[in-house]
């Protein structure tokens, strides 16, 4: 229904260098944001509590008026127009149907001012986007026989059937118990494929992100720090913050420095030292304080002569079709993911190495060196 203008080139929704502050300054929301929506996609805003993804949003939405860059929704320079001028839709995390409307009255609302559609093309509307929703049944109920789920696709559905020029969801399924979650994560996916219109999804949970986006925005201090597929941030994080971010369990991390040595650099710690075959940036010195990285999945329990270091099994999480096991190394935590049951849950030690090239080295400021 949208983008059938001929129009080339223009995302749907673009923002730049966009800056949004409250109390006169003192708190920056967000800096410096630069993005680029299409119609294929699914994007994620993702981070920490009061990381500036909600500001971000309600930028878009015009609930909130940035301080400076702009919003442009389909071509058009929509920075300063009213929210209900901008033609996006919203879905909140609390559902707020009207409870004496029926189902149908519920999701024909937004339609019953419209002048542009005949009172036959708006029942139409409203049928088939009930039946994409698979709540064609429920038409004639008010929302308080429906089901959690089922409320949440009606409100869902009443920002559908104004066809709008992307859908804008703040934590719509936070209220939802964990397993129904899961199951409006997969039709909220399936859904947005057959619609063919955006999604700019807020979530601060990084596997509700995984599951659903395939343009993943995280940010922090109200700073974007990557833009990337699920795979990109998981496997290739820019930078430290990312690496801890995403990830269940999380991303081992151990203090190291880097010793020049004939042929390049060692990374060494307390636990081992390990000879580096990766190019690093000219201005790495001798000495220099890093952080190395390794995911759970690379840590290996090693066989006879591979051990590059050993650590005490303190915990074995079963995970189902794998275990995380969690180690005492000299002190420190170490967190493996093993296939389940190779290992006890005595206090025993483990021989343990790593997948070569599958960790990060980040320097003192969390950047990453390689
Ligand atoms: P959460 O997941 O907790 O909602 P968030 O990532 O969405 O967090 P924002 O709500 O965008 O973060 O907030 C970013 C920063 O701006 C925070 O420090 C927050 O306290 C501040 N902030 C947001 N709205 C206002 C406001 N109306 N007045 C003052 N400060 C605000």
């Amino acid at each position: 229904a949208r983008n059938d203008t001929g129009r080339t080139g223009e995302p749907v929704i673009r923002i730049a260098d966009l800056r949004k502050t409250f109390d006169s300054g003192s708190i920056v929301a967000c800096e410096g944001v630069n993005l680029s929506i299409d119609t294929e996609d699914f994007v994620v805003l993702l981070g920490p509590s009061g990381c500036g993804k909600t500001t971000t949003l309600r930028c878009i939405s015009g609930l909130e008026l940035p301080d400076s860059g702009e919003v442009v929704i389909d071509g058009v320079d929509m920075t300063g127009v009213k929210p209900k001028d901008r033609n996006l839709a919203f879905v909140f995390q609390s559902v707020a149907l009207f409870p004496h409307k029926s189902v149908r009255g519920n999701l024909q609302f937004g339609l019953d001012m419209s002048t542009k559609l005949s009172k036959a093309e708006k029942k139409e509307r409203v049928e088939d986007i009930a039946k994409m929703l698979g709540i064609e049944d429920k038409l004639d109920q008010k929302p308080s026989s429906l089901s959690g789920g089922q409320q949440q696709r009606v409100s869902l559905g009443r920002a559908m059937v104004m066809e709008p020029a992307a859908f804008l969801l703040d934590e719509p399924f936070s209220a939802l118990d964990a397993k129904l979650r899961k199951r409006m994560q997969t039709e909220i996916k399936e859904l947005q494929g057959r619609l063919e219109t955006p999604m700019v999804f807020v979530t601060h949970d990084q596997e509700e992100a995984m599951a659903i986006g395939d343009k993943i925005v995280i940010m922090d201090g109200g700073v974007i720090q990557q833009i990337g597929s699920p795979y990109e941030v998981f496997n290739e994080p820019v930078n430290q913050f990312v690496a801890e971010f995403i990830g269940s369990p999380s991303v081992n991390t151990i203090e190291s420095r880097l010793s020049r040595s004939s042929g390049g650099f060692v990374l060494e710690n307390d636990l081992f030292s390990l000879p580096l075959d990766a190019e690093l940036p000219a201005a790495v010195t001798d000495g220099e304080p890093v952080t190395f990285a390794i995911r759970p999945q690379y840590i290996h329990v090693a066989q006879p002569g591979e051990e590059l270091f050993s650590g005490t099994v303190k915990l074995v999480e079963p995970q189902g079709d794998r275990d995380t096991v969690y180690l005492d190394a000299e002190g420190r935590e170490i967190r493996a993911v093993v296939p389940q049951n190779t290992v006890a849950p005595e206090e025993e030690a483990l021989s343990l190495t790593i997948e070569p090239d599958k960790f990060w080295i980040f320097d003192e400021s969390g950047g990453r060196l390689s």
